[in-house]
């Protein structure tokens, strides 16, 4: 069998709904699960229903009733009046309602996962009710009844030693039915049933749990782009495509941030060889990207830039070095607010780190080590990674910037910069290495 996931983007309205199952048609008589996050932009939209919860400011209701008329105004275009999907997705909005009736949780992060999974729940039934129509049989599956988590709510983390079973006992016999399976990336479930979502952009790794626990012949993963790029195509203008990539290269680039591919997708795949295929759904023939053994290749350099960083100069308040006990303290502080650090660099008398701008976390880290460190903060920053750099697309990537800070191992290159000039596309040559 094999596993497909098919994005935000790829189901955003009836015509993309309509280009997916044309997609599908061709793979009609194969084994397949089909993985689908939220229509469009859905999630973010759920997150305002959540903010809104959450304050009690009186809008939460007018902002849950905008998607359903968008979900509704889709599937007018896709189904009769009469269709049967209406109420099946009419059912799950009130799911939403209910928790929006009750007062606000204490636990935002909670409240978070039982409304914003509702994005998932309703377009996997959406769609799996259109395939059905068209005469492509599909069973819809709900995701919670595989991936097991425990109850970091917002951050699952995956049980793999209940979900293999799960997936086996629950997956399997459909498929053995025929037809394809379909079902919901981005959401699982704890021991005791509540719904628990993998972090934002989780549903190609959703896709890979499945592909991991069902020994899946490959994965692949239908973008708007024709494949791995060598950058982001919406901030510079002459990316390249990647043919192929290794296991190892495509754990580094997202690792430091490259949007395409959720981090934590790669390492359950490269455990089992399984390769992943990254194909556009636009020109669905092109051969797209394959990831998979771990031979290196020659690459052209290549360049992840993640956005809205912070840096952070910490120095003791009574001036006195930056020592192991004080940096033991500094990460423990870091670690249990969730700060993820992503650069470091420490002088004598200071200690600097460079994090995602996340406000309330910053504002608390600084407000906890007040009793032992002054903070220097710095917003609005950018942190560029390069792999495989060469000195051309450094100094071309520089123009215009102030380079706060600068490191290089090995073949990367990190800095943390100020793009003054806010240059939103970037003309850098991103020729392929020669050699
Ligand atoms: P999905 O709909 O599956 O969630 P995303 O929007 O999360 O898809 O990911 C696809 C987007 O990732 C592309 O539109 C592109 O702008 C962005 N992207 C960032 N870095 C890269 C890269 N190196 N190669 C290709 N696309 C990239
Ligand atoms: N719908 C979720 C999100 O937007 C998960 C995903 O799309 O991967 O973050
Ligand atoms: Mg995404």
């Amino acid at each position: 069998m094999k596993v497909f996931k098919f994005g935000g983007a790829s189901i955003k309205d009836a015509a993309a709904v309509k280009n997916v199952a044309s997609i599908l048609e061709r793979y009609r008589s194969e084994s397949l699960v089909v993985v689908v996050s939220a229509m469009g932009k859905t999630t973010n939209a759920l997150e305002a229903v959540v903010a809104a919860h959450a304050k009690q400011n009186g809008q939460a209701q007018g902002l849950i009733e905008a998607l359903k008329d968008q979900h509704y105004g889709l599937m007018q275009e896709l189904f009769d009046a009469g269709d049967e999907v209406f109420a099946t997705v009419n059912d799950t909005f009130v799911e939403a309602d209910w928790v929006l009736e009750e007062k606000p949780s204490d636990n935002y992060d909670y409240m978070y996962d039982q409304i914003v999974c509702v994005g998932e729940l309703v377009s996997s039934k959406i769609v799996t009710a259109y395939l059905n129509k068209i005469g492509l049989r599909t069973h819809w599956l709900d995701a919670r009844d595989v991936v097991a988590t425990d109850n970091t709510y917002r951050e699952g983390w995956v049980n793999w030693e209940k979900t293999k079973p799960n997936a086996l006992k629950t997956v399997q016999p459909l498929l053995d039915q025929g037809g394809f399976v379909l079902t919901q990336g981005f959401i699982g479930s704890t021991s005791e049933n509540f719904t628990t979502t993998l972090g934002r952009e989780g549903s190609d790794y959703s896709a890979a749990i499945f592909s991991f626990c069902l020994d899946s012949e490959s994965m692949t993963i239908w973008k708007d782009v024709p494949g791995v790029l060598n950058a982001d195509p919406r901030l510079f203008e002459n990316t390249i495509k990647l043919d192929r990539l290794s296991y190892r290269e495509a754990i580094e680039m997202t690792y430091y941030g490259a949007q395409v591919i959720h981090p934590k997708t790669i390492k359950p795949l490269q455990n089992k060889s399984i390769p992943l295929f990254v194909k556009s759904f636009l020109n669905p023939e092109a051969p797209g990207t394959e990831i998979s053994s771990d031979t290196e290749d020659t690459y052209p350099p290549i360049i992840v830039v993640e956005k809205n960083q912070t840096l952070l100069h910490i120095i003791t308040n009574d001036y006195s070095f930056v020592a192991e006990q004080h940096i033991a303290r500094l990460f423990a502080d870091l670690a249990a607010l969730r700060i993820f650090v992503n650069m470091m660099q420490n002088t004598a008398i200071s200690f600097s780190i460079c994090v995602p701008n996340v406000p309330e976390r910053i504002e608390k880290f600084i407000k906890g080590i007040s009793d032992e460190f002054r903070v220097k903060r710095e917003d609005g920053l950018e942190l560029i990674t390069v792999r495989h750099y060469n000195e051309d697309t450094v100094n071309n990537l520089k123009k215009g910037m102030i380079v706060l800070f600068e490191e290089r191992i090995r073949n990367t290159l990190q800095m943390v910069v100020k793009n003054v000039p806010a240059i939103e596309r970037r003309a850098v040559e991103l020729e392929r290495a020669k050699g």
